[in-house]
């Protein structure tokens, strides 16, 4: 608008309709943190025209509202681009809503929440606006750079054509009733497993012990407390707990990685980090629990990481509480290298149990709408104390075993899922997650069955293709004209 009044010298109706017709918003998450306000005192002192136009744009929306909606002043209060009561701030969301002639959410629930929830006026006002695009990443990346003995298996049986179009590792299926392949896709995962062993033995000071014949258990993502890193702990505690009392009955052998990297002053994040560390160093110290479990924290996340660790992960923790991951992309990126995924229904996991089939998929915890219908009456102490094992791995956090030198360190860290405002709901989902990991267990034990649900994941990931995603965006947003490729 600045530029096209300012610079070029177009009238302001003129400049409004272009810019309206240039600008799409795509929404990247529903946590309020990353949904940005500025002061307008800040902005009128560093932007003052920037500013001036904004009430401009403001000026002329509230009068759209008011016709839409004639005597509804609270809406308008709750629409209005500039948030009133403790000094005026800009809703950077709400401007980019009107703005623009497109807004879209990255995976079902998440733009079918931004409709239902964040947005809904807006989109009761301008349902034609709204549209979802399902996240996805590059298999050239994602798979044909970072696992090239995999992508070579693959190309072998399908032919190349999937780099290109993953749609076509459907072509994979039949393969996993084939003995010859089942082998050789466990092996391309086995040396995969060895080799991030070694790797992460160059890295750590030499006593480390690995055993790659273990359910590889990986979580890496940001460190946030919606992604839930504890409740992953609170699993390990808890198979701890069994190796200490001694069931360990058909016991199957778990490498736990967790990986991510904690913002600069988010205090809680990395707090979980030192209490991984902590977890990890009794553990891994300890002779009864041998190479039975292994937790480790993987330090310096980063995408390079990431190429070497989703090709060695067997089980893909995606375990957010539901309708707070917007998509996620990592449970696409273990997916795509064959890793099985145990996650709720949140984010792009809906759409990848759709795709992989409930057969192939871990599923637990509560929905969207059951956490919501839970808030006002959650009791994270009586579930604590009706569930012997999380009874027992509560008990022993707050007997300081894991800080016995350190104390106190952890208490903000175990009132935090004890509070029954706790709006990540950890306890809630403890038992049903204990059991999904039983089942993990069960399905891991028949090797040849484990390597058939790995095929399947892999060969009915296609859809999670940025391919696909431009596509659509290009289809439904952008309309522009593809030009072909020329190869040299
Ligand atoms: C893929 C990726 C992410 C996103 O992971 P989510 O599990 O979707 O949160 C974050 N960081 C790195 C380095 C990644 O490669």
């Amino acid at each position: 608008m600045r530029l096209l009044m300012d610079i070029h010298g177009v009238p302001w109706n003129v400049a409004w309709k272009i810019t309206r017709a240039t600008m799409a918003y795509t929404n990247h998450t529903l946590l309020p943190e990353a949904l940005e306000k500025w002061s307008v005192t800040l902005m009128q002192r560093l932007l003052p025209r920037i500013m001036d136009i904004i009430f401009g744009i403001n000026a002329n929306f509230m009068a759209e509202v008011a016709m839409h909606w004639p005597g509804q002043g609270e809406r308008l209060r709750s629409m209005s681009i500039i948030e009133e009561g403790g000094g005026q701030h800009v809703r950077m969301a709400h401007l980019a809503l009107v703005a623009s002639f497109s807004v879209n959410g990255v995976a079902q629930l998440h733009t079918q929440l931004l409709q239902q929830g964040l947005f809904r006026d807006f989109y009761e006002l301008w349902p034609h606006k709204f549209n979802n695009k399902t996240n996805g990443v590059t298999p050239r990346r994602w798979l044909a750079g970072c696992n090239p003995e995999l992508a070579h298996l693959i190309t072998e049986v399908i032919g190349k054509g999937w780099i290109t179009d993953l749609s076509q590792l459907k072509k994979l299926e039949p393969y996993a009733n084939d003995v010859n392949f089942r082998n050789r896709w466990r092996n391309i995962k086995q040396s995969a497993k060895e080799r991030l062993v070694t790797y992460k033995k160059s890295q750590h000071d030499g006593d480390l012990q690995l055993n790659a014949d273990a359910l590889f258990d990986v979580q890496v993502k940001r460190i946030h407390e919606y992604k839930r890193q504890l409740l992953n702990v609170l699993h390990v505690i808890h198979l701890y707990d069994r190796i200490k009392r001694g069931d360990t009955h058909n016991w199957v052998s778990r490498c736990v990685l967790i990986g991510g990297k904690a913002a600069p002053g988010y205090l809680m994040a990395k707090k979980i980090i030192k209490f991984i560390n902590n977890v990890s160093n009794v553990i891994n110290s300890d002779p009864q629990v041998g190479d039975k479990l292994t937790l480790l924290f993987l330090p310096d996340y980063r995408v390079s990481a990431m190429e070497k660790i989703c090709t060695a992960a067997d089980l893909s923790e995606q375990i957010s509480t539901a309708g707070k991951e917007a998509s996620g992309t990592g449970n696409m990126k273990l997916m795509m290298n064959g890793a099985i995924t145990i996650g709720t229904l949140d984010g792009a996991n809906i759409e990848i149990r759709e795709e992989v089939g409930d057969d192939n998929f871990f599923l637990f915890g509560l929905t969207e709408e059951q956490i919501v219908a839970r808030r006002n009456h959650y009791d994270p102490l009586a579930i604590i104390d009706m569930d012997d094992d999380l009874q027992r791995v509560i008990h022993l956090i707050e007997s300081s075993h894991f800080n016995q030198f350190e104390p106190h360190i952890f208490d903000d860290l175990i009132n935090s899922i004890k509070c029954p405002h706790d709006p990540w709901m950890t306890i809630a989902d403890f038992r049903s997650y204990i059991d999904a990991q039983k089942r993990v267990e069960d399905a891991y034990r028949d090797k040849d069955h484990w390597t058939r649900m790995s095929i399947l994941n892999c060969a009915n990931s296609g859809k999670f293709s940025t391919d696909r995603t431009i596509n659509e965006y290009n289809n439904d947003i952008w309309k522009l004209t593809p030009q072909p490729v020329k190869h040299k």
